[in-house]
């Protein structure tokens, strides 16, 4: 990413322009710099995980100049495909994406189709909100596709495991915390979050998993993870890409496991998940950047040198 002046954005018909205040910094935002992900629009202002404040109206709107918003990566999606209309807009066909295939928040100021854009509960800054918009309700959906499982094991620990072991706890299930090998702080970051157990990812589990979400982008993980859930048990792949998976016997998927991913959200994930966090307090824990260091954010994401989620802060 390189650093550079534009002009303010004008909003279309239907669309906010906001003043950034936080933008987190998300796996998929990596995945899009490195060219993981094949059809950005280029040049591009990456950033999905945006609050800021409305700062100007075209057209009728559900907000007001001065409301906080936050806007998550999906920006739009057509209304009148199969999916679409069988309320599964996460898989539009048509969809656009923020910070992808519209200009997103790494930047001070920019424009959002206000049908896709959330009110951000009160009692949170800016910048402890900004995560939920992505790792907090990407993760919701993940933990739902996992259904009622008690034990639940978490792969990879990051800004998405970290938010979602909060409400795993609120619902009162046992989250088993897998690492990269080594990471000892990473284990301690989630047992003191509330895990039950946290190890490597080359340990197995000290009990049987109901289910298991890999946040990590790591094909590895999927057979790993279904040797550690019992019969009936769920893994799900909660990130946008993964490196492949390794193949694998049979008898390690039979008695009905299964294993499933997540793509993207729905505008109800997204009001669900924001009711939640008013009613629960969740702690986010986040390492600040100003727009300057973007690049640094993303690279410390790279080499895993924090705990919690980033943030830029334009
Ligand atoms: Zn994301
Ligand atoms: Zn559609």
């Amino acid at each position: 990413m390189q650093l550079r002046d534009i002009d303010v954005p004008m909003p279309g018909l239907g669309q906010l322009l906001l003043r950034v205040h936080a933008c987190g910094v998300c796996r998929t935002d990596l995945h899009v710099i490195d060219g993981d992900l094949g059809e950005p629009k280029l040049p591009l202002i990456p950033g999905h995980q945006i609050v800021g404040a409305v700062a100007k109206i075209s057209g009728n709107s559900q907000f007001r100049i001065g409301d906080r918003v936050g806007v998550p990566w999906l920006g739009s999606s057509c209304g009148q495909c199969h999916y679409c209309q069988t309320g599964r807009e996460n898989l539009c066909d048509f969809a656009k994406y923020t910070g992808y295939q519209i200009d997103g928040g790494f930047a001070e100021y920019c424009v959002a189709d206000e049908r896709f854009c959330f009110p951000i509960p009160s009692g949170y800054t800016d910048s402890q909100a900004a995560p939920f918009l992505c790792a907090g309700l990407i993760g919701y959906r993940s933990l739902r596709m996992a259904g009622d499982a008690l034990r639940l094991g978490f792969y990879g620990f990051g800004a998405a495991a970290h938010i979602l072991i909060q409400v795993a706890k609120f619902h009162g299930r046992e989250v088993y915390a897998f690492t990269r090998k080594g990471d000892r702080t990473g284990q301690e970051f989630a047992m003191k979050l509330g895990a039950v157990w946290a190890g490597s990812s080359e340990e197995a589990p000290p009990v049987p998993l109901d289910a298991a979400i890999i946040f990590a982008p790591i094909g590895e993980l999927v057979p790993v993870a279904l040797k550690g859930v019992a019969k009936g048990g769920t893994v799900v792949c909660a990130g946008i890409h993964m490196s492949d998976i390794p193949s694998f016997p049979y008898h390690i998927l039979w008695n009905e496991r299964s294993v499933k991913s997540v793509a993207n959200l729905t505008r109800r994930d997204g009001h669900e998940f924001m009711e939640l966090v008013s009613k629960v307090h969740i702690e986010a824990e986040v390492n600040l950047y100003p727009l300057e260091r973007a690049n640094e954010a993303l690279d410390d994401l790279r080499h895993g040198r924090f705990q919690g989620a980033a943030v830029i802060t334009p």
